[in-house]
C-alpha cells in the first residue's frame, strides 16, 4: 500500500509586496492546516516563501487546499510550486547533521567551496549574507547526512582558505547555536604581531643559538618544555631595563585592540595562554583591561634574569587545561568558549574550544581549528560569532559596498 502524503512542501515565488505572508496564512488557517516549518527570504524585491503543511486534519481535501493557495498565488502574480511527503519521509528529513559553514570571499569562493560540498556529497539546506551592503560574508547551512567523508570535506574546505586567501569557518550546528562568551587569546604572532623572545634573545646577543632551539622544536626533535628552558636558560643575565624597552615597543596585531574593546564592550570574559612569558603578558592584561593571563614566569633577581622558569611550564597541554580550567570556573560550557592561537603549542587549546581559531598558521594547524583566519583580519571574528554591523560601530568588512 501507498504511504499516507500528509506533508506538503510549498514554495512560492515572484515579486515581493506587503501581504504575502497574510494572505496564505490566512487559508492556511481557514482550513486547519498547520504549518511545521516556514521560511522566507526576501533579495532586492524578490521574494521566496515556503511551508512545510502538514494536512492530516486538514478541513477540506489535500487537492482542494493546493488549488485555494494556487489561485491566491496567480491573484499576487507568484509562481507556486508542492511536493507531497510521508511521515517516513519527514523524519528522515528532519534528523540531519548540521555544519555552519561561513566563508569571507567573493563569487570565485562560493564556486570552488559550493564544489567540494557537491563532490562530498553534502547538501546546502541554507545561505544567507551576514553583510549588509555587500555579499562578503556568506554563511552556508550545510546537511552532512549523505557525505561522502567528513572528515575530508573538513580538511578540503579548510584548506581553500590558504589557496584563495580567504577566511573560512566550519563549525557543528550545536557548537555554533550556543553563545559565546570566554575568549582565549595566544600571545606571541597571535594578540601582539612578534615572537618576543626573538627579541629578548637578540638584546641578549644569543639570537642564533635561540633560534636554533627553535627550529629543533618546531621539527619535533625536542619538545615545547625542553626547548623552552634551554632557551631561557641562553637569556641569563639579561637586564630588566631590557625587558622594559620591549615591554614599550610591544606592537599589537591589526585590529587587536578593536577587537577587544568591542568583546569586551558586549560583555565577553578575554584572557591570555601563552607559552610566552608573565612579564609580558601580565603588562597586556593590564593595559587591554583583560580578565586574565597565564604564562611562564621568568626569574628575576639582582634586576636580572637568572635563566630559569618558575612554576609549570605553559606547553601545548597545560594551555588546554587552562581552557578547560577557566570556563569550568566560570559556569561556561566548553562550547560557549573561543581559543585564537598560531603555532603549534595552540593544536590542543583549538582543538578544547567550541570555536578554535588558526591565526595567520600553518596548515596542521589548520587541521584543528574550526576557522582559519589570515593575518590583520581579526575583525572578522566578530561576523563569526554573531555580532551585527551595528555593534562593530563602522568596522564593515565590506570593500565594494553595493
Ligand atoms: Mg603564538
Amino acid at each position: 500500500m501507498d504511504e499516507k502524503k500528509d506533508f506538503v512542501m510549498v514554495t512560492v515565488s515572484g515579486p515581493d509586496q506587503p501581504g504575502i505572508t497574510s494572505s496564505f496564512s490566512r487559508i492556511l488557517v481557514d482550513n486547519q492546516v498547520e504549518i511545521v516549518d516556514i521560511e522566507q527570504a526576501s533579495l532586492q524585491d524578490f521574494l521566496g516563501l515556503s511551508f512545510l503543511l502538514d494536512m492530516s486534519g486538514a478541513k477540506q481535501s489535500k487537492d482542494g487546499v493546493l488549488k485555494d493557495l494556487l489561485f491566491e498565488a496567480s491573484r499576487l502574480r507568484l509562481t507556486l510550486n508542492f511536493r507531497l511527503f510521508s511521515e517516513k519521509e519527514m523524519k528522515a528529513r528532519n534528523s540531519k547533521n548540521l555544519f555552519i559553514l561561513t566563508y569571507f570571499g567573493q563569487t570565485q569562493a562560493l564556486a570552488e567551496i559550493s564544489n567540494i560540498l557537491a563532490e562530498e556529497n553534502a547538501n546546502i539546506e541554507m545561505i544567507s549574507n551576514l553583510t549588509r551592503h555587500c555579499a562578503m560574508c556568506v554563511e552556508l547551512t550545510i546537511n552532512v547526512n549523505q557525505a561522502k567523508n567528513l572528515s575530508r570535506l573538513k580538511s578540503r574546505v579548510l584548506a581553500k582558505s590558504h589557496e584563495l586567501n580567504i577566511d573560512l569557518a566550519l563549525q557543528k550546528m550545536e557548537a555554533y547555536r550556543k553563545n559565546k562568551r570566554l575568549v582565549f587569546f595566544d600571545m606571541d604572532s597571535t594578540l601582539v604581531d612578534m615572537e618576543i623572545i626573538d627579541e629578548m634573545a637578540k638584546r641578549a646577543g644569543v639570537f642564533k643559538e635561540v633560534s636554533r632551539i627553535t627550529e629543533k622544536a618546531m621539527r619535533g626533535d625536542i619538545d615545547f618544555e625542553e626547548s623552552l628552558t634551554q632557551r631561557v636558560a641562553l637569556l641569563k643575565g639579561l637586564k630588566v631595563e631590557e625587558l622594559e624597552k620591549i615591554r614599550g615597543d610591544m606592537k599589537l596585531s591589526e585590529g587587536a585592540e578593536d577587537l577587544v574593546d568591542t568583546l569586551k564592550r558586549l560583555g565577553f570574559k578575554l584572557g591570555l595562554v601563552s607559552g610566552g612569558f608573565d612579564y609580558f603578558s601580565d603588562f597586556l592584561r593590564e593595559k587591554l583591561g583583560l580578565d586574565f593571563s597565564y604564562a611562564n614566569q621568568l626569574e628575576i633577581k639582582n634586576g636580572a634574569l637568572t635563566g630559569k622558569v618558575l612554576g609549570k611550564i605553559v606547553d601545548n597541554t597545560y594551555k588546554a587545561k587552562i581552557v578547560n580550567l577557566v570556563s569550568s570556573e566560570q559556569g561556561i560550557l566548553l562550547d560557549q568558549t573561543v581559543a585564537i592561537g598560531d603555532g603549534a603549542n595552540d593544536v590542543l587549546m583549538l582543538g578544547q574550544a567550541g570555536l578554535g581559531i588558526a591565526y595567520n598558521a600553518k596548515e596542521k594547524l589548520e587541521r584543528a581549528a574550526n576557522m582559519s583566519l589570515g593575518r590583520a583580519r581579526l575583525k572578522n571574528i566578530l561576523y563569526i560569532l554573531g555580532i551585527s554591523e551595528e555593534e562593530m560601530g563602522d568596522w564593515s568588512v565590506c570593500e565594494r559596498p553595493i
